[in-house]
C-alpha cells in the first residue's frame, strides 16, 4: 500500500514539475518575443521606406522621409554600409510611455542599439521637427542621432567579432566606458554635433569647463577619429585592428588643427 501512494505521489510531483517547467518556458519565450519585437505589443504607426521599418507612439508625419533620406546618405559614406541590411527604428514622441520592459527606450542616453537584436531606440523623438531629446531635454538633429545608432549596427554587422573584442581591449575602452572608435566614428558619419569644434578645442585646452560632460567625451572621440580618416587616411577597419591609444591620437589631432 505503502509503495502505491508512494508511486502515486512521485507521478503527482513529476506531472506538477512539467507543468511549472512548461509555464517557466512559456514566459521566457514571451519575454524574449517581446524584447526581440517590441512592434507586437506598442506602437500606434509604422512606416517602411527604403532599408528603414520606423515604428511611432503616433500617427508619422511625412517628413519622415525626408529625415531618413539625409540618414540614408549619411551612413552610405561609411566603410561599412551594407544596403541588404534592414533597419529597426522604435520612435516616442512621450519619455513616459513603454517604460515597462528593460533594454528598450534608453533613460539616460539619446539613443541606443540593443547590441545582437540590433533595434535601435531613441528616449524622445519629434519626427515633424528632425529632433532628437535625451533625459536632460538636450536636443540634436534626428537625422544624425539616428545615422549615429545605425552605423553601430552597421559595424557589429561588418565586424561583429572584432567590435565586440574590443570591450576587452583597454586602449579602445575610454576612460569614460565608451569604445572610443566605434563611438568616434558613429559621430564622425553622423555629424551635427552638440559641441562645436573651436568649443571642443578649448575645453581640451582647459580653457573652459565642459557644460555637459558625455558632450566633451563624445567630442575628443569624433576629434580623434576625424583626424584619423581626414589626416592619415585610415579606413575605419583599420582604425579597429590598429593599436592606438585615444590620448595619443588627441594629442597628434590638437596639433594637426
Ligand atoms: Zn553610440
Amino acid at each position: 500500500m505503502s509503495t502505491l501512494e508512494g508511486i502515486l505521489r512521485k507521478r503527482k510531483l513529476g506531472f506538477y514539475l512539467k507543468w511549472a517547467f512548461l509555464a517557466l518556458a512559456g514566459l521566457i519565450f514571451i519575454f524574449t518575443l517581446l524584447i526581440c519585437y517590441p512592434q507586437v505589443y506598442y506602437f500606434a504607426d509604422k512606416v517602411s521606406y527604403k532599408n528603414f521599418q520606423v515604428y511611432y507612439d503616433k500617427k508619422i508625419p511625412k517628413e519622415i522621409y525626408s529625415i531618413l533620406d539625409t540618414v540614408h546618405q549619411l551612413i552610405q559614406k561609411s566603410d561599412c554600409y551594407d544596403p541588404r541590411l534592414k533597419f529597426k527604428i522604435f520612435l516616442r514622441s512621450d519619455a513616459n510611455k513603454y517604460t515597462i520592459f528593460p533594454g528598450q527606450f534608453p533613460d539616460k542616453s539619446i539613443g541606443w542599439t540593443i547590441g545582437g537584436i540590433k533595434n535601435v531606440f531613441l528616449h524622445k523623438s519629434d519626427c515633424a521637427t528632425n529632433t532628437a531629446y535625451n533625459h536632460l531635454g538636450h536636443t540634436r538633429t534626428l537625422s544624425s542621432v539616428l545615422a549615429h545608432e545605425l552605423i553601430h549596427v552597421l559595424i557589429e554587422n561588418k565586424w561583429f567579432l572584432k567590435s565586440k573584442m574590443a570591450y576587452f581591449d583597454k586602449n579602445s575602452l575610454s576612460s569614460f566606458g565608451a569604445l572610443w572608435k566605434e563611438e568616434g566614428y558613429a559621430e564622425y558619419i553622423a555629424g551635427d554635433l552638440p559641441i562645436t569644434l573651436e568649443e571642443g578645442l578649448k575645453i581640451l585646452n582647459g580653457e573652459i569647463p565642459p557644460k555637459y560632460v558625455p558632450h566633451f567625451q563624445y567630442f575628443k572621440y569624433w576629434l580623434a577619429v576625424h583626424y584619423l580618416v581626414e589626416e592619415k587616411h585610415m579606413s575605419f577597419e583599420a582604425i579597429l585592428h590598429d593599436n592606438l591609444n585615444l590620448e595619443d591620437v588627441l594629442r597628434e589631432a590638437k596639433l594637426a588643427q
